[in-house]
């Protein structure tokens, strides 16, 4: 396994240079584009890394599937998906036409902005300080590491940005998806998108999902069953947005990208793989990334379908 990454990762490499790294959030257009890391772990303790696999980045949108498994254990099902649909849009992650087109008017999913706007409202808390805090010390348990923390930089920088997903938000209030203040519930959002993980957090993560709501290092049951499937089944019909189909296809296995150059896979009952690249496709997903991906898949047979 470990020569297979090696080898996977140096094949890929060469794709880095199609990508551009995402530049309308601006710090994140620092990010050196050569950078491409993998880690790979399994049901049974190990972990496989290869290239930049220690690189810091921030999850973005990767965020967006561990808000929801909260923002389910906090309401329930029925609850969170009245504000929220369940259909893949086919549109852009920061799209805003469907908004007002779909009756009734709500987000067609939760891995797209608007959508994970939504369910970041419906997280429990006094306040957004303790709401973002309840989110950090989820993404703590399931990672199994205390050192998260985000990256304040990338935070103030999409914050003083971040006017489409601001727009968003505002329209949702508007036509009730939810109420009080909406700077509050987009600082929770973007403070959770600048969270600042690994490949090694993120394939933990996947493992985690691929477990089915238990850490399989300690047997410890998070969540339940039917939560850690509804994710799986989002990641693979919207996680890596209007791209997903093709994924599904090339690679077969849920998965969540972010723009800052994450991908977080989740290979049910086998293993979690975190990639990072950020150089990015015209889609926003990591170029070398989705390749490592479609690689491993086809020479270990990862795909479900
Ligand atoms: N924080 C980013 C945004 O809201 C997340 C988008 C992404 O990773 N695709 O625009």
């Amino acid at each position: 396994m470990q020569k297979l990454a090696n080898d996977i990762l140096l094949k890929s490499k060469k794709l880095t240079e199609k990508g551009n790294v995402a530049e309308y959030i601006p710090a994140l257009g620092k990010a050196d584009p050569n950078k491409l890391g993998v880690c790979i772990a399994d049901m049974h303790g190990n972990i496989f890394t290869a290239g930049d696999y220690n690189n810091k980045f921030t999850i973005q949108s990767i965020s967006k599937t561990i808000t929801l498994m909260l923002a389910i254990m906090d309401n329930g099902v029925e609850n969170t998906f009245n504000k929220v649909g369940m259909e893949p849009t086919g549109d852009a992650f920061n799209s805003i036409i469907k908004l007002e087109i779909v009756s009734p008017s709500r987000p067609l999913n939760p891995m797209i902005n608007a959508g994970a706007i939504a369910v970041t409202s419906l997280i429990n808390g006094k306040d957004s300080k303790e709401r973002f805090q309840r989110i950090l010390d989820f993404f703590r348990l399931i990672s199994g590491n205390n050192k998260l923390d985000i990256n304040n930089e990338v935070y103030e920088s999409e914050k003083a940005t971040g006017d489409r997903n601001r727009s968003m938000a505002y329209f949702m209030r508007d036509v009730g998806i939810f109420e009080g203040d909406v700077e509050d519930i987009l600082d929770v959002y973007f403070k959770q998108c600048s969270i600042e993980v690994d490949c090694i957090d993120i394939a933990k993560i996947g493992l985690f999902l691929a477990n089915r709501g238990i850490i399989p290092q300690t047997g410890e049951r998070i969540t339940t069953e039917n939560v850690a499937r509804i994710v799986k089944t989002f990641m693979i019909t919207c996680g890596m947005y209007n791209a997903s189909g093709e994924f599904a296809i090339n690679v077969g296995v849920p998965a969540k990208s972010g723009v800052g150059g994450g991908i977080m896979a989740s290979v049910p009952h086998k293993m979690g793989i975190g990639v990072y690249g950020p150089a990015l496709d015209n889609k926003g997903n990591s170029i070398g990334g989705i390749e490592i991906l479609r690689q491993l898949s086809k020479q270990l047979n990862l795909s479900i379908f």
